[in-house]
């Protein structure tokens, strides 16, 4: 790559590399551990520098070289982390002529003959220098045999001899080679620290560029200074006067941060029309539509950690309002947009059409803005129907006064009683009817109190309910599932059970509820079919809610929204307090 353009314009990416470990942008721990170690002569013979591209691993691993090798102005200085800069080997390594210093990419010699050179070149001497150096950018492309032959030469490494490796995928370095290097995790520089870099480079270039400008620049770079300082370039090559936001936008391609902000913002209060609006002005501007929803991706997540209780740090000044007004939609909200916009995404990179299929996107989120989350679902269902599910009225005007209590009219096999259509407990329900036509048998004493004839069992319910209130699980739970009821009369109880049922049932049911009630009781079995269980009816039941809930125009809309969605569960609100978790 040439450094100067026919102008003889140097690139900002060479002119701006440091010649300073204090010009290191970004990198204040690593210089700060590189120091110590250098004053304790501590220093490995292997480093390894690992970060993104362009954080500045290869400028590093120089200014390392320079810094052991500089002998200072006077020609008799020691190893430093401040090389002077002006000394001969200084003078050569920054010009990358020094003979004993030497760099090799390992991109484009991966071959084991290769690191056969190198190893035969550790066995002779510097020729001037106090190190000779070897510095291996992208070590992790070297083949296998290579760094066979490499790790034999680092177990016994030479005192004069340094090897400094710049990689970006440090997790394809073997471990023996990683185990035996001195390791520096270079960070991506946080984008505010790269505005500030770029603003000083502005002035001294006398480039003209407003601060939102600089910072679309910074925010783009993610974290790679060379990347930053290219773009700048770029932009300043392509703009005669100022530097605008638009400008750097239609540059990379992507929207403005500002209409990311106002699209999401639009967008996620329902306001389609506003979102599209923005939309296309930023697609007229030069934005790509995947790059938009990447965009809007951004935003969703960076809002979403601040609604988890994260911080803004990370993030510009200019965008610290409006992603935590973002925020305050909550993370049910946010979560559900992202999970739209995630799946939006892949569709955008696909469409014939990406800048229809980025609109239809937008236009969904809004749509979706507007309908309550599933926790709100519950919430406003029960406001609007608060005896859910409605019940026919109990049917004891059937019953008439005079009949004799023999004959029951009230309770016929094809037609279970009412009371046992409402749901069970925990679950809405009609409050069970009094039957105060049931007559207490014949044989029941006169002197039984009102109170205790009351509490007598009208309902398979009522009986399932007594076993639990005796401290009775199991039994309660067998009514429930075995139990169909043919007739119910005080004292005398007609029912036929399902497969499965315990023989001893019947009989059990009678013991208990003759203990229970006080009164005597008998159960028999009988050929009739008999209603459904109580477990059956409460199954209906839930059918049912399913049913009507899946008609109403809110579900009806989510389940367009959402394709192969189902209502799992029905539940009253104000039961939890927390979101479902779908
Ligand atoms: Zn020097």
């Amino acid at each position: 790559m040439s450094e100067q353009n026919p102008n003889g314009y140097r690139v900002l990416a060479r002119k701006y590399r440091p010649d300073r470990f204090s010009e290191l942008i970004g990198q204040e721990a690593l210089v700060r551990t590189l120091g110590n170690a250098l004053s304790l002569g501590r220093l490995a013979h292997a480093f390894v520098l690992t970060g993104v591209r362009g954080v500045g691993k290869t400028s590093t691993a120089r200014l390392l070289a320079r810094g052991l090798n500089c002998i200072g102005e006077d020609g008799n200085g020691e190893a430093t982390l401040e090389p002077c800069g002006t000394c001969e080997p200084c003078k050569a390594i920054g010009a990358g002529r020094h003979v004993d210093v030497l760099e090799i990419d390992a991109a484009s010699h991966t071959g084991v003959d290769d690191a056969r050179e190198i190893i035969e070149g550790v066995g002779y001497r510097p020729v001037s220098a106090r190190f000779k150096i070897y510095i291996i950018d992208e070590v992790h492309m070297m083949s296998k045999s290579a760094f066979n032959a490499l790790l034999k030469t680092l177990e016994e490494p030479p005192d004069n001899v340094k090897f400094i490796f710049a990689t970006t995928e440090i997790r394809k370095v073997p471990v023996t080679i990683l185990s035996r290097c001195q390791r520096f995790d270079l960070r991506r520089v946080p984008a505010d620290e790269l505005a500030g870099h770029l603003t000083r480079i502005c002035e001294r270039e006398n480039i003209n560029a407003e601060a939102e400008a600089i910072t679309a620049i910074a925010r783009a770079a993610e974290g790679s200074v060379r990347d930053a300082l290219s773009l700048l370039d770029q932009a300043a090559a392509m703009t005669a006067d100022k530097l605008s936001p638009d400008s750097i936008a239609d540059m990379l391609g992507r929207p403005g941060r500002q209409d990311s902000i106002a699209i999401l913002g639009a967008g996620l209060k329902g306001d389609a029309a506003g979102a599209l609006a923005t939309l296309a002005s930023a697609m007229a501007n030069g934005a790509e539509p995947e790059m938009v929803i990447a965009d809007l991706l951004d935003l969703v997540h960076r809002a979403s950690l601040k609604a988890a209780g994260g911080s803004l740090e990370s993030l510009l000044e200019v965008e610290k309002g409006p992603v935590a007004e973002l925020a305050e939609l909550g993370i049910a909200r946010l979560g559900r947009a992202w999970q739209m916009l995630l799946k939006g995404h892949g569709e955008v990179t696909s469409a014939p059409q990406p800048g229809a299929a980025a609109e239809m996107l937008v236009i969904r989120l809004a749509h979706l803005a507007n309908m309550p989350t599933p926790g709100e679902i519950v919430r406003r269902l029960a406001d609007s129907e608060p005896a859910a599910p409605q019940q026919p009225a109990p049917a004891t005007k059937d019953v008439s006064p005079d009949v004799s209590p023999d004959v029951s009219p009230d309770v016929s096999p094809a037609d279970p009683p009412p009371a046992m259509m409402a749901a069970g407990r925990g679950e809405p329900s009609a409050p069970i009817p009094p039957q105060p036509q049931t007559a207490p048998p014949v044989a029941a004493p006169d002197d039984v109190p009102e109170a205790r004839r009351a509490a007598q069992p009208t309902t398979l319910l009522d009986i399932s309910e007594l076993a639990d209130a005796h401290d009775e699980p199991l039994l309660a739970a067998l009514i429930r599932t075995h139990v169909r009821l043919v007739r119910m009369q005080s004292g005398l109880l007609e029912i036929s059970l399902t497969d499965g049922a315990p023989e001893t049932l019947p009989g059990d049911m009678a013991r208990q509820l003759t203990r229970w009630t006080e009164t005597r009781w008998m159960v028999s079995l009988s050929d009739g079919a008999g209603s459904r269980t109580i477990s059956e009816e409460r199954q209906a039941v839930r059918q049912k809610q399913r049913d009507e809930l899946a008609e109403t125009p809110v579900i009806k809309s989510i389940f367009e929204t959402f394709p192969g969605a189902e209502i799992e569960s029905v539940r009253p609100a104000g039961q939890q307090d927390e979101e479902p978790s779908r």
